[in-house]
């Protein structure tokens, strides 16, 4: 079931959301199914910013890919404002994509590297009717200076191998937000670049959020970022939403045996604590493949309950009305 989250109008939708993969032998005969995302339900409201972080191979980039409609579901559903999105119509799917901004995890492979600066920021418009050229042109001007791209004149005749790894995940940002998009997805935009430029991007990215009013799904492995970023956070863990929360409450009060670990993983900044860098509990994430029985977190949790979390999945159990959390240590499996 969607929760309503009770923080506005819903933009967003996830319903009972699944994306599989069949696994073939010989190319034709089918031996079984990788469950990338596995029964996920949310709701992201217009302006808002949520995070899911969770490790690689959880499925999360499976998931942003089935939001943009650049892969096609297998069961439930994704809802737009009113409508409910269709990968084979056509028509649907081009006004989806004015209306939802991609941001990728590596901006070299992004950007074509024999078009200009000017070329790919203009060919988005062009394709979605921006007829004016002197339109396009102050979209571009003010997309380029907002991302401390000036003079802006000297960047548009630059190819993307002239740029530095920040200014290219810069022009990613601006040809994601130059058609004024209500959402931007954004999968690990700054896992690339050098940490000197990673809060800089990050800060960038807040600041056009909360300008323009546009909600953004922000993917990430790297949970000591999302505090910088959004409103809620999503922990995801074998192609499920584990733990959802706002984000002082996931950071300061996380209840998911899972996202405790990858909070206590986070390097602590203290001195005194140099020493005390601890690490996410010992073993492999779960084959999305064959996933494990019952809680998919159970060989690895410190704190399972043998004959319940190794044999019945864990529902979803109200914490607050904003916090939700899978696990049977908060609920009766009886
Ligand atoms: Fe651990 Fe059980 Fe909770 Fe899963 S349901 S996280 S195995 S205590």
């Amino acid at each position: 079931m969607t929760e309503n989250n009770g923080l506005g109008p819903s933009l967003l939708r996830v319903q009972d959301l699944e994306t599989f993969f069949t696994l073939r032998k010989w190319g034709f005969l089918r031996v079984g199914e990788v469950r990338a995302v596995d029964g996920v339900n949310f709701d992201l409201r217009e302006g808002e910013a949520v995070s899911i972080v969770g490790e690689s191979g959880c499925g999360k980039s499976t998931l942003a890919k089935t939001i943009l409609g650049l892969q096609q579901p297998t069961g439930g559903s994704v809802h737009f404002g009113d409508q409910v999105l269709d990968t084979s119509d056509r028509r649907q799917m081009d006004w989806y994509r004015a209306q939802v901004g991609y941001i990728q995890q590596d901006p070299y492979g992004a950007l074509p590297p024999f078009m200009t600066v000017r070329r790919i920021l203009e060919e988005p418009m062009i394709i979605n009717g921006v007829k004016s050229s002197s339109e396009r042109w102050q979209r571009m001007e003010k997309a380029l200076t907002e991302l401390k791209m000036t003079p802006v004149e000297e960047f548009l005749h630059k190819f993307p191998h002239q740029l530095s790894g920040g200014q290219q995940q810069r022009v990613v940002i601006a040809r994601a937000k130059i058609l004024d998009p209500q959402l931007i997805v954004s999968d690990e935009p700054v896992s690339m670049l050098d940490p000197s430029v990673r809060v800089e991007i990050l800060e960038l990215l807040r600041l056009l959020q909360r300008d323009y009013h546009v909600a953004v799904v922000y993917i990430t492995h790297d949970l000591s970022t999302v505090r910088y970023f959004s409103e809620r956070i999503f922990v995801m863990y074998g192609g499920q939403l584990i733990e959802k929360g706002l984000v002082e409450e996931i950071l300061r009060n996380a209840k998911h045996p899972y996202t405790m670990a990858l909070l206590e993983a986070i390097s602590d900044p203290d001195p005194e604590n140099v020493n005390t860098f601890k690490k996410v509990p010992g073993g492999e994430p779960p084959s999305l493949a064959n996933p494990p029985a019952g809680c998919r977190f159970h060989p690895r949790c410190p704190y399972r309950i043998d004959g319940t979390c190794d044999q019945k999945p864990p529902p979803e159990f109200t914490m607050t009305e904003q916090h939700r959390v899978s696990c049977w240590l908060y609920g009766d499996a009886s």
